[in-house]
């Protein structure tokens, strides 16, 4: 049975090395950010511009692996049913809904839930770095870089499956933001297998 994280909320859990992660958007069209850090030295994180430069492109679906900022392979991406993810933008917090939204008393965001939820396993605030974020659909203009935010390509049970190439520490959310999920916040689910 896949475990379920709740709207607006986040959770952090080991992988270890060859097992998979499997993130299911159970109603379609909601977000969740990733986090992966080494195990045996959290100072080793996700990296969107290693990825970036290795696959020399934006976008990352089946085939394609996840770097650290030590340039080793962290998440290989082994399943995908969307097509379309994230991975240039922060996760949400405080400050991005004082920014982007204007928000007077701002709730905490992806950034709180997953600083809370990795906190046990020595990752401090200044350590987490931008996310893959799993169904987020940004459009970016190729001339000008512009950014767009759109509603998730997902539909209820769409998923995408990552293996572990090395142990990991996962932080994971159902997100936050509004215009990230079409306005709504709903669950996420996963499951290691
Ligand atoms: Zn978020």
């Amino acid at each position: 049975m896949p475990h379920e994280i709740a709207p607006r909320s986040g959770t952090a859990f080991t992988l270890d090395l060859g097992q998979r992660l499997t993130v299911i958007d159970p109603r379609g069209q909601q977000v969740a950010d990733l986090l992966a850090f080494n195990r045996a030295d959290v100072r080793e994180a996700l990296s969107a511009g290693r990825t970036f430069d290795y696959a020399s492109k934006i976008f990352l679906t089946r085939g394609d692996l996840l770097y650290s900022n030590r340039s080793n392979g962290m998440l290989a991406i082994v399943e995908d049913s969307v097509g379309r993810h994230d991975f240039l933008l922060t996760p949400c917090s405080k400050d991005t809904f004082r920014i982007l939204y204007g928000d007077k008393d701002p709730h905490h965001g992806c950034f709180g839930n997953l600083a809370a939820a990795l906190a046990p396993f020595g990752v401090e605030e200044d350590m987490i770095p931008a996310a893959f974020n799993c169904f987020m659909n940004v459009q970016v203009d190729g001339m000008s870089g512009a950014l767009r935010v759109e509603p998730p390509m997902s539909k209820a049970g769409d998923r995408i499956t990552f293996e572990a190439r090395m142990d990991l520490v996962i932080g994971l959310t159902a997100c936050s933001a509004p215009q990230s999920n079409n306005g709504s916040f709903k669950p996420i689910a996963w499951q290691v297998d």
